[in-house]
């Protein structure tokens, strides 16, 4: 196996917090790696230093076997690098395949000058269809609901063709059916060769999806290896009991 993703020393300070501290882990291509922790032990923060979203105050991060000196949100898009956020972020006001044409890398000139290509509606529709969306298709992204959103940001990531996603809590306060449309999505992506972060709480989830579980606590690495393992080490189970 070998890392596509590669951070070293990764540190950032909220005044006298330090959030994330001298981190350093890796993601190796191909698995469903889980970044779990007890609450404030710096997963989100190390998440958005990662994808361009805040800067480090210091740490090294490589991509795809590439040195990234200022990760950059649209670069590393385009470079095969997407992420999804706790909320959804996704664009209310427009239908939910226009945000898949737009997540495709159209600007919103080609969107409403419907100078969009066929391919590319071609692909939204595909999405569409694999992520059972079709119906909704015309909706506003707004008018979805909670969980649907979460799952429409999902697809919309997957039109860049990533080589790795990174996905914030995928399942947070969504129902157990979606829940598992979301492991299902995983999966099938997994299948295809993508590989994922993920952060998240749910540990059944974690438990039965992702392999290895690197768990962080005060900001950085305590354990890294397999969910059974992982789950045993007394460091995690302290760490998760506030001892
Ligand atoms: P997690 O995602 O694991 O719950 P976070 O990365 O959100 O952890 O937070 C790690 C620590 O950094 C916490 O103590 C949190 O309060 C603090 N923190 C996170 N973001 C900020 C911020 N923007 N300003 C100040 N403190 C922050």
């Amino acid at each position: 196996m070998s890392a596509l993703l590669e951070v070293a020393g990764l540190t950032k300070r909220f005044g006298g917090v330090t959030a994330v501290d001298n981190c350093s882990f890796s993601v190796e291509k191909g698995t469903i790696t889980a970044l779990i922790g007890p609450n404030g032990s710096g997963k989100t923060t190390a998440f958005n230093m990662i994808t361009g979203y805040l800067k480090a105050d210091a740490g090294t991060m490589r991509f795809n076997g590439h040195d990234v000196a200022k990760p950059n949100p649209a670069k590393l898009y385009r470079s095969g690098l997407s992420r999804t956020f706790q909320q959804a972020r996704i664009f209310p006001e427009l239908s939910v395949r226009e945000n898949l044409v737009v997540a495709s890398g159209f600007s919103w000139g080609d969107l409403f000058g419907m100078r969009v290509s066929k391919s590319d509606r071609a692909a939204a529709n595909e999405m569409l269809e694999e992520f059972r969306l079709d119906a909704l298709a015309d909706l506003r992204a707004a008018d979805l609901s909670y969980g649907q959103r979460k799952l429409l940001e999902f697809a919309a990531v997957l039109m860049s063709s990533p080589k790795l996603v990174l996905l914030d809590e995928p399942t947070a306060g969504v129902n157990p059916v979606m829940i598992d449309t979301m492991e299902r999505h995983v999966r099938a992506r997994h299948a295809e060769g993508v590989t994922f972060l993920i952060v998240e709480h749910d540990m059944q989830l974690v438990m039965r999806l992702c392999d290895p579980v690197i768990v962080l606590d005060n900001g950085a690495p305590i354990a890294t290896g397999k969910p059974a393992d992982v789950q045993s080490n007394p460091l995690v189970l302290d760490a998760y009991l506030g001892a």
